[in-house]
């Protein structure tokens, strides 16, 4: 058997359903769709220190009209209600979607133990998306990042919320814009 086609189609094992990685990503997940179902960017996450779940985060920019207040943000300040600052520093992200530059950045002066995201984010990402904050090593160390689980479900949220902002929109895109696309694209070159 071919190895390369092998692995291109089966995920690493951590990333397995049953793995506690996957278990922490559909918290985050559902912290996307609590974001969702306010109007918000779907993007949710939790912090994970000693393999429990401390602390979570979902967008929050709109309701407070500030664009910083990203997931992340969010879940680092309830952390550091309880925690001291160097607890971060043995704590792992998971995050629906990429980083942004300024999340990425910032998860880097808390040095964060490693990052656990679903989707890329092609138009700010600080992890390797749009930027590569996490593994510059000029400033604060670098961070490791580990990217696709649960990519389709953090893509679909995304997805989810824009064709329900176009609905509310004075002057609605067309019809076809407007209806939920499914495909992937590995699916669609795969069949
Ligand atoms: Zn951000």
């Amino acid at each position: 058997m071919d190895q390369s086609d092998q692995e291109s189609e089966t995920s690493p094992a951590w990333m397995a359903e049953d793995s506690k990685h996957a278990y922490f990503m559909q918290q985050a997940l559902a912290m996307g769709e609590k974001a969702l179902e306010t109007n918000e960017t779907p993007v949710g996450c939790v912090l994970v220190y000693n393999d429990e779940i401390v602390a979570s985060g979902m967008n929050d920019t709109n309701r407070t009209m500030n664009g910083t207040r990203h997931a992340e943000f969010i879940a680092i300040a309830e952390m550091l209600q309880k925690y001291p600052k160097s607890a971060l520093q043995s704590t792992d992200l998971y995050v629906t979607v990429e980083p942004c530059v300024m999340c990425a950045s910032a998860l880097k002066q808390y040095r964060i133990r490693s990052v656990y995201f679903g989707c890329p984010n092609d138009r700010f990402g600080g992890t390797g998306g749009v930027l590569t904050i996490h593994s510059d090593r000029s400033i604060d160390p670098p961070y490791p990042v580990y990217g696709g689980l649960y990519r389709k479900e953090a893509i679909m949220l995304l997805r989810r919320f824009y064709i329900q902002e176009n609905e509310k929109a004075p002057n609605p895109r067309p019809k076809k814009n407007r209806d939920l696309n499914t495909k992937f694209d590995d699916e669609e070159s795969a069949s």
